[in-house]
């Protein structure tokens, strides 16, 4: 399941970035997904959880926005979103076309928390 190295590497990352800013726990992890690396977003999550716990990133929500793919014909300019499949340009059926956006796997944001986690009462 590569989805838990991708996982791995993302949540590493994540807890770096937290630290060097002085951060106590991260409370959430925005996360940006193109649909043309064919990751599934259930296998995320469920490696996210497999992996935090005992981090400081236990107890954070991973949020996944999906990029749809999009690209410009370099025939006639046109931009135009398409599925994995189909890139041909829709205006002059053009194949000679440049990929703008799709194969993302990024961190957007990192929300932390520096406040001490309050122990659960009772
Ligand atoms: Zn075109």
């Amino acid at each position: 399941m590569h989805e838990m190295g991708i996982t791995q590497g993302i949540l590493e990352a994540a807890v770096e970035a937290a630290e060097r800013a002085g951060a106590d726990s991260i409370t959430e992890i925005r996360i940006s997904v193109g649909e043309l690396t064919e990751v599934v977003e259930f296998a995320l999550q469920f490696a996210f959880e497999a992996l935090t716990p005992g981090t400081i990133a236990e107890g954070a929500t991973l949020v996944v926005t999906h990029v749809a793919p999009r690209s410009r014909c370099n025939d006639c300019g046109a931009e135009y979103d398409h599925d994995r499949f189909t890139m041909l340009c829709p205006e002059c059926d053009s194949l000679n076309v440049t990929l703008l956006q799709g194969r993302e796997l990024q961190i957007d944001s990192i929300e932390t928390s520096e406040e001490p986690t309050e122990e659960s009462q009772g």
